[in-house]
């Protein structure tokens, strides 16, 4: 390969899946409905955070709570299940307030400590609630492939999310394989879909599903693996065609060696 480094990066600004901004000057992507207006925030992997007209919503906040200092403060934090890269008690221990909800599955609250666990309250897949009008309802997350069970065994209850506002609904899909629950899913507007090996789906698992659940628009998020498995959101975007319109954001923006 001959290709200098300006080169490769120009290659890849094009490609519409590497910014090289700071964060701080990251572009957020606003989208408009009737409910009004929703601005996505990625912050990194899994983590993301979504302004809501109801409210700021943090989906799997973790790492360094300086990643979200220049973020508006959460007014609900929804984390899906035990995994590293979704949960991390002293991230949530350090937004928001002490009356700052936190909505989980009953594993994770299990294993919080105090200080977080008393604003925090779990969901099972039988329930939906209600939080500032915004109806909220916990879908399961699980693997499908035997040799994945181990990573997220449906028994254990982790969690996607669906957001019901009034005329734009939100689905977040947690870590999870192109399951029946998923594919059900009808009206969506703005779904985040995982993908990468060993531990969730490939590109071609979730682009088959959006085929089938149809959302107007899908992030492809939580797409680096381990051992060769990262996905290509590039890749998954041309299989998805024109099922949806996929934005494609750098979820890795502190990582030189993309
Ligand atoms: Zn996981
Ligand atoms: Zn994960």
């Amino acid at each position: 390969m001959r290709n200098s480094r300006r080169e490769f990066l120009v290659t890849a600004a094009a490609t519409g899946t590497i910014t090289l901004l700071p964060f701080s000057a990251r572009a957020a992507d606003v989208f408009k409905s009737a409910a009004g207006d929703f601005t996505v925030h990625p912050v990194a992997h899994a983590s993301f955070v979504l302004e809501t007209p109801a409210g700021v919503i943090y989906s799997d906040p973790v790492g360094d709570p300086a990643l979200y200092a220049e973020l508006p403060a959460p007014d609900l934090i929804l984390v899906t299940h035990r995994h590293g890269d979704h949960y991390n008690a002293e991230t949530l221990a350090a937004l928001g307030t002490d009356s700052t909800p936190i909505i989980t599955c009953q594993d994770v609250l299990d294993q919080m400590p105090d200080g977080v666990k008393e604003r925090a309250g779990a969901m099972g897949h039988d329930a939906g609630t209600e939080w500032n009008g915004v109806s909220i309802s916990a879908i399961p997350a699980y693997n499908l492939d035997p040799e994945r069970q181990n990573f997220h065994p449906k028994d254990r209850g982790d969690n996607g999310f669906v957001l019901g506002f009034d005329g734009f609904t939100v689905y977040i899909s947690g870590d999870t394989e192109d399951i029946p629950e998923m594919r059900a899913l009808e009206g969506i507007d703005l779904a985040f879909l995982c993908m990468n090996l060993p531990f969730t789906m490939t590109a071609e698992a979730a682009a088959s599903a959006v085929a089938e659940f149809r959302p107007k628009y899908v992030y492809p998020y939580h797409y680096r693996g381990r051992d060769g498995g990262t996905q290509d959101p590039k890749a998954f975007a041309e299989m998805v065609g024109d099922a949806a319109e996929v934005k494609l954001v750098d979820w890795y923006p502190d990582d030189d060696n993309l």
